[in-house]
């Protein structure tokens, strides 16, 4: 992994070595990820959710969203659905929502795992019953998304009422042990996060090491006290994407749909040019897709779309399960 000072991650991401970071950002994602980007299929499945994370609108006290839960039978049809268009990963995100009990989540990826053996089934359910993420494991879920937002611990627990950085972080050390492939990201442009905070959650995600890396721009929800807050400008997530290529080499890092709501699905065709190497399509009925309204205006792309982004930028849609580079990375003796 290329090791970069403090100062020199921000110097990178002040703009100042724009033509060398972009160039080369692209150059090591050819070396490493080659042209293919990852499809998956994403299916939110509960906008129930007992934390309250400021800028998100499905925080808990977030009185005027209309809330849903998916029975088990309407996620099966819509990991059947992903199946049937040749997807080979799943992606269960919700709110953090107990009501999916351990055993009902377990029963879900046990029966995923039985119906699509070659099926990649990834989590993204945010914090739980310390005992869960084993069960969860042992069940048949390969991989695991919980994103720390922010290294700075002053402004994580500002954002965060009720939890601890510190924590989240034990929850990733826990889930890597587990043998869980790991994911997690942060937002950029969140209120009060200074480019100093930005360099540090660099440092920290290049450092950990992670499999998949989750980044998106801040973007504001009407019924949150930040509904009046811009977001970053895109140079900003620009700079960030490319030098976490840069610094990580092989982790699977999605053109995510914050990228898209906040400057477009062009600029979703550039990302797969500096760095990205993933795009995420939703699957969640249409009927709910809307009440899971993280932020405002939500840009989704459907399977057509992320071919057609991927054929834009000049690479190779692969629907492969896409599982992390790391190990082969480890065998090449160069990890
Ligand atoms: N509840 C789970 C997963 C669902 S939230 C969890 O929090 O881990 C998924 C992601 O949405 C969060 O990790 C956060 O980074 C992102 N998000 C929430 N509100 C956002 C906003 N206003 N702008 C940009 N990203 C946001
Ligand atoms: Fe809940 Fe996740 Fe939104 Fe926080 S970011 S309020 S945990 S859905």
């Amino acid at each position: 992994m290329a090791v970069y000072s403090n100062n020199e991650v921000k110097s990178f991401l002040s703009g100042e070595r724009d033509t060398f970071l972009f160039e080369e950002a692209n150059r090591v994602q050819n070396e490493f990820c080659g042209d293919r980007i990852f499809i998956r299929g994403l299916l939110e499945f509960s906008s129930f959710c007992n934390k309250n994370c400021l800028y998100c609108g499905l925080r808990r006290d977030n009185r005027e969203i209309v809330r849903y839960r998916l029975s088990r039978e309407e996620i099966l049809a819509a990991v059947s659905e992903i199946h049937s268009r040749g997807i080979n990963t799943v992606v269960l995100q919700s709110g953090d929502d107990l009501s999916f009990s351990r055993k009902l989540i377990c029963s879900i990826i046990g029966e995923i795992r039985k119906r699509y053996p070659g099926m990649a089934i990834t989590l993204s359910v945010g914090e739980r019953p310390m005992g869960d993420y084993q069960a969860f494991y042992d069940c048949g879920a390969d991989r695991y998304l919980l994103k720390v937002e922010t290294m700075n611990k002053k402004l994580y627990s500002f954002m965060h009422p009720g939890q601890s950085l510190s924590k989240r972080v034990m929850i990733l050390e826990h889930l890597k042990k587990i043998g869980f492939q790991t994911g997690s990201g942060n937002i950029i442009g969140l209120p009060y996060q200074s480019e100093n905070d930005l360099a540090e959650d660099i440092m920290f995600l290049s450092g950990f090491p992670l499999d998949m890396i989750g980044v998106g721009p801040f973007i504001a929800q009407e019924h949150t006290s930040f509904r009046e807050e811009a977001s970053p400008r895109v140079e900003k997530v620009r700079r960030f994407l490319a030098l976490l290529r840069l610094t990580t080499k092989n982790a699977h890092i999605p053109a995510t749909t914050a990228l898209a709501t906040l400057a477009g699905d062009q600029e979703q065709v550039q990302a797969l040019i500096y760095g990205c190497n993933v795009l995420m399509v939703n699957f969640t009925p249409g009927k709910y897709r809307e009440d899971y309204c993280i932020y405002d205006n939500k840009y989704t792309i459907s399977l057509d779309k992320a071919v057609e982004l991927t054929r834009k930028a000049s690479r190779a849609v692969c629907f492969d399960r896409g599982d992390s580079l790391k190990p082969s990375l480890d065998i090449d003796g160069t990890g």
